[in-house]
């Protein structure tokens, strides 16, 4: 094993680790930063690159009236306060000088932003922003000061490089083993940063802490590798049941751990739903038309394997994406009748038990269910679940069935980490020489038990930005 040696090993290239590394080198630090992907950016190649911050000049600009202590409120108003309070604190504190530095930086915003956006639970005052190039947008700026800071400072940066294992000294975490052209190495460094993202992606150790299969839209790098790290020197999890998969999407016919995220169900502000959404009993479980996408996502979680069927008739496949919005997303009557009984998941028949057959669902509990949703819509009372748009029966054969699966998209349990982003041990004693930035702390952190719009990629900024920064600073000033 050749041995190197640096101030900060900084590991993942994604948004929180090109920070961290950027600025430390910045301040005067030797860093590496090492990144498996042969490419830089992790999950910004998918993300939409919203980012939310109250008090910014685009929305005075705009004449909008808002301030961190407002998104502070909201963010607890949306997750009931299950968060990270200090660590929300400081991203909302600090979320106004990201998004002026990138607007410094060039960055061009879309022009509909700020703007309130609802595929999450709303905020109340319009504080997403977003580049016109979404996760991209971010990613062009952060490449630009990192080839800055490569050329003017002691910054040296590893692609196609993993790290496999932490080395230690007793307590203290001192450096890491890569593994880079097919060679161990062991790299010494007086502070290691743990960027790695999530878990999206680790359908093991997603099972391990969801008890469900995973069905992902999660960048492929999102592997729970800065979990495995710090769990083999006794990190502590914080963010245990805060977990929340985004509403419904339908697996990848030939990747049926994927989903296709440009195949979405629309949200209930979308369209109205005409059909109904029915669990493996064949029962109801939500009013269809509820909302709130948060109680939707919320009362998912506790469908067994978080699926359920979006069952509708011909009628309603007749009209979708015709004189109605689509019921999936790019999706026209003529697209499902051809992925019927062709795609997996996507079902029809000319009866309720023999759909109830072919997708696996009870039939009798279909048939009492459609039988009483028909009656609701006679009387226009659903006394069941208290849905108001009852448009038509469901009476038109051919019947449709159509599976959906709650999607991961971020995981919300991650590192526990004090607020000056130490990595603590199960017993919460800061791991000397750890820390942990990004996805790798988890959602839930900064989003509580639920998706607070921009509050992944805005804290993920922030927070290194902010590491980076102190350590970027001379030892003895640490
Ligand atoms: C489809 C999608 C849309 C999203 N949209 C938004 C949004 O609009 N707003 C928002 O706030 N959030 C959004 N998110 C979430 C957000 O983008 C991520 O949480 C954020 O990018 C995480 O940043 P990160 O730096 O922590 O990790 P990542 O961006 O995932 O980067 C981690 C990096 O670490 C590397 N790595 C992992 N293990 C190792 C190892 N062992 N050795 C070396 N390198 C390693 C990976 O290859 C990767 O490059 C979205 C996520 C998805 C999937």
């Amino acid at each position: 094993m050749r041995e190197h040696r640096y101030d900060v090993l900084v590991v993942g290239a994604g948004p929180a680790g090109l920070s961290c590394a950027t600025l430390a080198a910045r301040g005067g630090a030797r860093v590496l930063l090492v990144e498996k992907d042969r490419r830089l950016g992790g999950t910004l190649h998918l993300s939409g690159g919203h980012l939310s911050a109250g008090g910014t000049s685009l929305q005075r600009a705009r004449g909008i009236d808002d301030d961190p202590e407002r998104h502070l409120a909201d963010i607890e108003r949306i997750s009931n306060g299950t968060g990270r309070r200090d660590l929300i604190d400081l991203a909302v504190r600090h979320a106004p000088g990201v998004v002026e530095w990138l607007a410094a930086a060039g960055m061009r915003f879309d022009p509909e932003t700020p703007r309130i956006v609802h595929g999450h639970e709303p905020y109340e005052i319009p504080r997403t922003v977003y580049g016109v190039e979404g996760g991209l947008s971010v990613l062009h700026v952060l490449e630009v000061e990192l080839d800055e800071a490569r050329a003017a400072h002691d910054l040296t940066v590893w692609t196609g490089t993993p790290v496999t294992g932490l080395l230690g000294d007793g307590d203290r975490v001192t450096g890491a083993e890569v593994y880079r052209d097919g060679v161990e190495l062991a790299v010494e460094a007086d502070a290691v940063v743990l960027a790695t993202g999530g878990y999206g992606a680790d359908a093991e150790l997603f099972a391990e802490r969801h008890g469900v299969a995973l069905v992902t839209v999660a960048a492929r790098t999102s592997t729970g590798d800065g979990l495995h790290l710090g769990r083999s020197v006794g990190a502590g999890i914080q963010g245990a049941g805060t977990y929340l998969p985004t509403f419904g999407g339908m697996p990848d016919p030939q990747t049926p751990h994927r989903a296709n995220w440009a195949e979405r169900l629309l949200l209930t502000t979308e369209r109205p739903p005409r059909e109904i959404y029915v669990d493996r009993a064949g029962s109801r479980w939500i009013a269809e038309d509820e909302p709130s996408i948060d109680a939707k996502e919320r009362a998912l979680t506790a469908l067994p394997d978080q699926v359920f069927w979006t069952v509708l008739d011909e009628d309603a496949v007749s009209r979708a994406g015709v004189v109605e919005p689509p019921i999936v997303l790019g999706w026209g009557p003529e697209d499902l009748r051809r992925h019927a009984n062709v795609r997996p998941g996507v079902h029809a028949a000319d009866s309720l038990p023999e759909l109830a057959v072919l997708a696996g669902i009870d039939p009798d509990g279909l048939v009492a269910s459609v039988a009483a949703y028909n009656e609701a819509v006679a009387s226009g009372v659903d006394a069941a679940f208290g849905r108001t748009h009852l448009p038509a029966p469901i009476a038109a054969p051919p019947y449709y069935a159509l599976h959906n699966q709650g999607i991961a998209v971020v995981t919300f349990d991650g590192l526990d980490i004090d607020d000056s982003f130490a990595v603590r041990d199960e017993g919460g004693t800061p791991i000397a020489g750890l820390f942990a930035i990004g996805e790798v702390i988890g959602a839930g952190a900064t989003c509580g038990n639920s998706f607070c719009s921009g509050m992944l990629l805005t804290p993920a900024l922030v927070f290194g930005r902010l590491l980076g920064r102190r350590l970027g600073e001379r030892p003895a000033d640490r």
